[in-house]
């Protein structure tokens, strides 16, 4: 190994340490830049939570290289290096889902555990999906919702069975009371550099997961939401660009911007909204666990304009908007959370 090489993996050790610590403090992980979290021991300060002082974007947070990390599918937010900030220590609310439902799947760890703890915190009442590995990441979600003061329903089972989709939104309404909020954030995605290696079998896993579910979990539900209901659904960049070692996930996810758009028109009779997001590149479990290879992994977020991952905190007030009657007017939209990269108009 080179000197150089030598100086790169100790400079990189130091960053995860200060990461590792500030996470472990419960302190958000932020790194002002590289170079402040490789030489500062001190914990860096959080994400404002949207009332702090003014940031520039780039200083946020933390920065590639990151520790190559592979975990077996489907992968634990508990385990990830840095671990991810799900706004578990800065998301504030202001009563902006007072007495809503919301059904969230995929609730356990990334984008649907930071849209848990965002909407417990504005006044829902959270039941979450997932499967049943992720058991561990899914009792954190409760406590904090819990500690919220809301009502938590934990629903595992896997979402690739038609039989259990029908019966998780029965479940999901009957505990909770009713249902008015629908956020569907599992997903799978397997990278594949070669479509000569992605088998029948794999192709299958992602469309059962990221569409058929999809399908069936919307029958299900859209009987039981009243006027007023709010569905929120999870598309990517790669709806529109496509990264080429993820082709039966960007299909999905293509599928999935334009479900939201039509079932957005039909169902505006019954007074249901219906909108997706599609984010960039973010720091969570299904990066490291099978959806990068780990060599895309330590250079994770490096590609778009701000240079660096998005934090699942930084979504979920994107997911309380789309949820909340303060964005009646918005419907058969797609919401690009992409750090620069815009959406083709
Ligand atoms: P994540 O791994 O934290 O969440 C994905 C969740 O999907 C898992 O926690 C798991 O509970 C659930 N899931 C997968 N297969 C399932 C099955 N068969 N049955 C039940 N649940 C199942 O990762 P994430 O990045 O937060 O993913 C959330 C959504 O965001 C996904 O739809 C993903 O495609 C989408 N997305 C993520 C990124 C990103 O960069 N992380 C970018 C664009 C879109
Ligand atoms: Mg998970």
């Amino acid at each position: 190994m080179s000197d150089d090489n030598e100086t790169h993996d100790s400079a990189r050790r130091t960053l995860f340490k200060v990461a590792g610590a500030a996470a472990v403090a419960g302190v958000p992980l932020v790194a002002g830049n590289r170079a402040a979290a490789q030489n500062s021991a001190a914990a860096p300060e959080g994400h404002p939570g949207g009332a702090g002082p003014l940031k520039d974007p780039r200083e946020l947070y933390v920065h590639s290289p990151f520790q190559a990390q592979p975990q077996p599918w489907p992968g634990l937010a508990s385990k990830m290096i840095p671990r991810p900030d799900h706004g578990e220590t800065t998301y504030r609310g202001s009563g902006r889902l007072a007495g809503r439902k919301a059904l969230i799947t995929g609730g356990d760890s990334g984008l649907g555990r930071a849209t848990a703890i965002a909407y417990a915190r504005e006044g829902a009442d959270v039941a979450i999906n997932y499967l049943p590995a992720e058991e561990s990441d899914a009792r954190e979600v409760g406590e904090l919702v819990q500690q919220a003061g809301r009502k938590f329903v934990a629903l595992p089972g896997d979402i690739r069975h038609e039989s259990f989709c029908k019966k998780l939104v029965k479940q999901a309404a009957d505990k909770l009371g009713g249902l008015d909020i629908f956020v569907n954030c599992a997903g799978r995605q397997h990278a594949y550099d070669d479509v000569l290696e992605l088998t029948t079998e794999d192709f299958d896993w992602t469309l059962k997961t990221n569409l058929y579910a999809l399908f069936w979990l919307t029958k299900a539900a859209v009987p039981l939401m009243p006027p007023g209901s709010a569905m929120v659904f999870t598309s990517s960049t790669n709806a529109y660009n496509p990264s080429p070692n993820i082709l039966d996930y960007s299909m999905t996810k293509a599928g999935i911007a334009d479900y939201a758009k039509g079932l957005a028109k039909q169902l505006i009779p019954r007074g249901i909204r219906v909108n997706a997001v599609a984010p960039g590149p973010f720091w969570t479990a299904l990066q490291v666990s099978g959806g990068q290879s780990m060599a895309n992994v330590e250079k994770f977020g490096d590609s778009v304009p701000l240079g660096r991952p998005g934090q699942p905190a930084e979504i979920a007030p994107v997911f309380v908007m789309l949820a909340s009657t303060e964005s009646s007017y918005m419907t058969g939209q797609v919401v690009g959370i992409n750090a620069g990269n815009g959406l083709p108009g």
